[in-house]
């Protein structure tokens, strides 16, 4: 119970990957704010965490993260709630692939918005709660696209490198509120984002499993453990930095 005692919001907390880090902080003893547009997939989620984890609250909240009001209820709705919120997890996103040379300027910028902006106003409305206490974690879930050049994805790269640089900057600046600020990059995980994308012919599994070390493609409940790492007091002295969780892909020199 390395969370015990501790309230963290989750968004993109639906399904997925938000989905797996909330229900991974909530068997560590974090009570939970869940945060997604679909009501429907966050009731799912709230079953699946009382289920396991009887004694939890769960607040359920829907947001879109690009609306700034929408994320100012979020903290208002969080304080009234839990008094305090000790976690952050920017899981929400969106994904864009097109060839650059054909991308819309609407879907580069519902890309930017969704992806940064979304986890910029989330970082600086909880951001300055966690001020207050002069306590927090936040967690931006980035992407192994903002380490190394994907054909079709320059919208989806340029947002998670700013969430890259984003999260490196406020470490700097809210360290001394000992706020720590890191980034996970996963690598490919099958979701239903990435089911999209295979079922379009667009992600060759096999292709990209042969490329892995590991080699497989990741669960969302491969990104659970290095989410408790990073939101309990084993990583105090851990801030600005990125985990990737690829079971290898971006290592790899070879093929
Ligand atoms: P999913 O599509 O499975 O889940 C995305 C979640 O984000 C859903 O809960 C969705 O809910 C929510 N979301 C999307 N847009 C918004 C919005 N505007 N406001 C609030 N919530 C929103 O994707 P994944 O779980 O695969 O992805 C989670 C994160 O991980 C994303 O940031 C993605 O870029 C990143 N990532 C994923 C990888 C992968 O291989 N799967 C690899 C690298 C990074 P709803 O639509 O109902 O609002």
């Amino acid at each position: 119970m390395r969370l015990a005692n501790k309230t963290a919001v989750v968004t993109g907390a639906g399904r997925g990957i938000g989905g797996a880090i909330a229900r991974g902080l909530a068997t560590e003893g974090a009570d939970l704010v869940l945060i997604s547009r679909t009501r429907e997939e966050l009731e799912a989620q709230k079953t699946a965490i009382l289920e396991a984890n009887p004694e939890r609250k769960c607040l359920l909240i829907e947001c879109d993260v690009t609306d700034e009001a929408s994320v100012k209820e979020v903290r208002r709705k969080t304080i009234a709630e839990f008094g305090k919120v000790d976690i952050l997890v920017n899981a929400a996103g969106i994904s864009m692939v097109a060839d650059s040379e054909k991308l819309a300027t609407e879907n580069w910028q519902k890309c930017i918005d969704i992806n940064l902006t979304g986890t910029f106003l989330m970082c600086r409305e909880l951001g300055e709660e966690m001020i207050k206490n002069k306590r927090g974690k936040i967690i931006n879930i980035t992407s192994v696209t903002a380490h190394a050049g994907i054909p079709m994805r320059a919208a989806y790269s340029a947002s998670k490198g700013g969430v890259m640089q984003l999260t490196q900057t406020l470490a700097v600046e809210w360290a001394k509120y000992n706020i720590q600020v890191n980034n996970i990059s996963p690598g490919f995980i099958i979701t239903e984002m990435v089911q999209k994308l295979i079922d379009q012919g667009i992600h060759k599994p096999e292709k990209l499993s042969a490329r892995i070390p590991a080699g497989r493609m990741g669960y969302p409940e491969d990104l659970v453990g290095p989410a408790i790492f990073l939101s309990s007091s084993d990583s105090d002295y851990v801030t600005g930095t990125t985990l990737i969780v690829d079971g290898g892909w971006l290592a790899n020199g070879y093929l």
